[in-house]
């Protein structure tokens, strides 16, 4: 037999997460405080655990509908109305995934012709990239500065933009900046991508989690936006439901139905017990989700001030749970940094680097941990950082 390559080769280029090495080492070492998961520590809320126990017990066990019960694409409908003013249908216009990762890739998949370019704004969620690529896709990266407090700029857009430019990638609340977009800021991006007819992702996941008086717009509400927008959003994070692996899919009836093809063929249906664990979500949850998010505020301050106190530079993120503090003062990379702390003081963060090349010089720090955690991690730190000099 001929010997050839076994693995695709888009496969072979595309790297392990950065995160995921680091977790397998911080796995083997005893005594390590973490920060460096993006996953909330609340249970998930008592009466979602309920509902979902009960449809067990109701003997609902068998698949959906492909783009997921009707009840809960309209509670999806339901909610999204409320949240953003957005009509979207539940019969031709929403499918339930596999949490919100699925929904990037398909999504991508769902559009992307081999070639085509997609912008991603860096540092961005791990998965982009490779998503991209995986879907025939060439990424274009635009990198945000702190100085800009992390948000795309229209002139940074404008000229990231060429006439093979099919998508832009958007997360605002970010992983892992913590950065945010107001609606000045969006009114700004908004000419410029329907001047060039931009398709828009918009990963909304920590859409919930906003701080200091600010609440989240989607871009989907912009005129001439709805059209050209595929909305993601789910229950991982504001609902502290990682594990029930739920999120769901709105857009352009056109769209929708290319996806939910892709969807039909590669999922089936998303799973059962969580689309009732979901509706339980989107219909009674809404003071579970404020009381989480006034816990992570808490934390949010308490981190901010931390990094401050042991002169350690950092922009104060306004949503999601990360913070992203610079460590250019070290003169490590970010690598580097994170190894020490990790072996010689015992505290886990994420080397920026791992969310692309402008997030050198930067770590990312989850304050989805408890307070005595977060406390503990900042007294590590600072003593590591008065050793270091
Ligand atoms: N998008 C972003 C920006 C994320 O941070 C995450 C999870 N860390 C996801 C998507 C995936 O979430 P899910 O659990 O819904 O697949």
């Amino acid at each position: 037999m001929q010997n050839k390559k076994r693995i695709s080769d888009v496969i072979e280029f595309i790297p392990f997460s950065g995160i995921r090495k680091f977790f397998d080492i911080v796995n083997e070492m005893t005594d390590v405080i973490s920060l460096s998961i993006g996953e909330p520590d609340f249970q998930t809320p008592e009466n979602i655990r309920d509902a979902a126990i009960e449809s067990i017990r109701a003997g609902k066990t068998k698949y959906t509908a492909n783009v997921g019960l009707i009840e809960m694409r309209k509670a999806v409908s339901e909610h999204v109305k409320k949240r953003h003013g957005l009509e979207y249908d539940p019969k031709k216009q929403i499918v339930m995934t596999i949490g919100g990762s699925e929904g990037v890739d398909v999504s991508l998949r769902a559009i992307i012709n081999p070639g085509d370019e997609v912008l991603v704004i860096e540092p961005c969620y791990v998965s982009y990239r490779p998503c991209i690529m995986m879907a025939g896709g060439v990424p274009v990266t635009i990198r945000t500065k702190p100085e800009n407090d992390f948000r795309l700029q229209p002139e940074e857009l404008r000229a990231s933009i060429t006439d093979k430019t099919k998508a832009l990638l958007l997360n605002y609340p970010t992983n892992p900046t913590g950065a945010i977009m107001e609606r000045g800021d969006l009114a700004k991006i908004v000419p410029i991508l329907t001047e060039h007819g931009v398709i828009v992702i918009t990963d909304e996941i920590y859409g919930d989690l906003t701080y200091g008086g600010r609440t989240h717009v989607s871009i989907a509400e912009f005129p001439g936006m709805y059209e050209n927008t595929i909305l993601i959003n789910g229950f991982s994070k504001a609902y502290s439901m990682t594990g029930w692996r739920l999120a769901y899919v709105c857009g352009p009836e056109d769209i929708m139905r290319a996806y939910a093809k892709i969807h039909q063929y590669v999922v089936m249906s998303a799973p059962t017990v969580s689309q009732y664990a979901g509706i339980e979500a989107l219909h009674n949850c809404d003071g579970s989700v404020e009381t989480m998010r006034g816990e992570y505020d808490k934390r949010r301050k308490i981190m901010l001030d931390g990094f401050r106190r042991i002169g350690m530079d950092c922009f104060e993120p306004l949503g999601a749970f990360y913070m992203f503090p610079s460590i250019k003062k070290s003169s490590l990379s970010s690598e580097e940094f994170c190894s020490k702390l990790l072996f010689e003081a015992k505290v886990a963060v994420v080397p920026g680097v791992a969310f692309g090349e402008c997030g050198e010089g930067f770590i990312r720090c989850s304050y989805a941990y408890s307070i005595d955690n977060i406390e503990t991690a900042l007294g590590r730190m600072g003593e590591f950082l008065r050793k270091l000099g």
